[in-house]
């Protein structure tokens, strides 16, 4: 029996039919492991506050919380987008239960500096994920957090999934973005050392999204997690395939 923590974001959240896709590989993969999902939704959020004529602003592939942008944050992540897959997950015929990091002190958080209602997650305690996952439970988590005032905070959905992963010593972290893998001048590259991570990131191929994506891959391999794996959610049976598969799909990330 395997832990895998899905980290689920991009395109692939848009689109319902590819989100009952998604639902239905999360479940088969659930047979026999562990499968702990966190999900993004950026995109969602960025279209509501476009219709509020608030513009979203990202620093290095993480957005500029400011108070409004907080609400409308935690209504879609934690309200919309959470309850959509553990209920699509459900069709599915597994058990799932929505929850964020607010929920049973799951995520303690200090704030990242010039970013408004930002955190990064120091600490993860996995009791409330052990007890669901123990009961059968296919736990949903939304990186929404709070301080220990009860401030609530905007985490990155990699940050949340990386936190998570490295907590229950992962075998496996599944990102599912809209994009085959790390692309570099157009090409997926199949295969990638954590040591490579720094260099890309500094370098001109990494931006945006893939910034944050490669930053937690880095620090879940530092800390224990088996392998990360960066897949395309918009083709979801990739993510059926990636136990089991001998070719490589996505990029795979490990230490060695
Ligand atoms: P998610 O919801 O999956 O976190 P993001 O938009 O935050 O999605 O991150 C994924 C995005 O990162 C891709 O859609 C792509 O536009 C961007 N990106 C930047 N540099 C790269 C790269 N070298 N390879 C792949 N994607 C990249
Ligand atoms: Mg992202």
């Amino acid at each position: 029996m395997k832990t895998i923590v899905v980290k689920y974001g991009g395109a692939a959240m848009e689109d319902l039919p590819l989100c009952v896709e998604v639902a239905g590989e999360i479940v088969k993969l659930s047979k026999g492991n562990r499968v702990v999902v966190v999900h993004g939704g950026g995109k969602e959020v960025t279209a509501f506050l476009n219709r509020l004529g608030v513009e979203s602003k990202f620093i290095d592939g993480l957005r500029y919380t400011d108070e409004e942008t907080l609400q409308v944050a935690e209504m879609f992540y934690s309200g919309t987008i959470n309850k959509k897959i553990a209920s699509l997950i459900q069709a599915h015929g597994a058990k799932a239960v929505g929850i964020s990091g607010r929920d049973g002190k799951l995520a303690r958080i200090k704030r990242v500096p010039n970013l408004g209602f930002v955190g990064e997650i120091c600490s993860i305690s996995t009791e409330l994920i052990e007890t669901l996952l123990g009961a059968s439970y296919i736990p949903v988590i939304s990186p929404i957090s709070e301080e220990d005032n009860g401030q609530p905070v905007n985490v990155n959905g990699d940050e949340m999934a990386r936190a998570v992963a490295e907590s229950l010593k992962a075998d496996l972290l599944v990102y599912l973005s809209d994009v085959d893998g790390l692309l570099i001048s157009g090409k997926v590259i199949p295969k990638l050392l954590a040591s490579e991570i720094k260099e890309l990131v500094s370098g001109p191929e990494v931006t945006g999204g893939m910034i944050p994506k490669l930053n937690s891959a880095l620090s879940a391999l530092e800390n224990g997690v088996g392998k990360v794996v960066f897949l395309n959610g918009t083709k979801p049976e990739r993510l059926g395939q990636v136990l089991s598969s001998k070719e490589l799909i996505g990029t795979a990330i490990s230490l060695s």
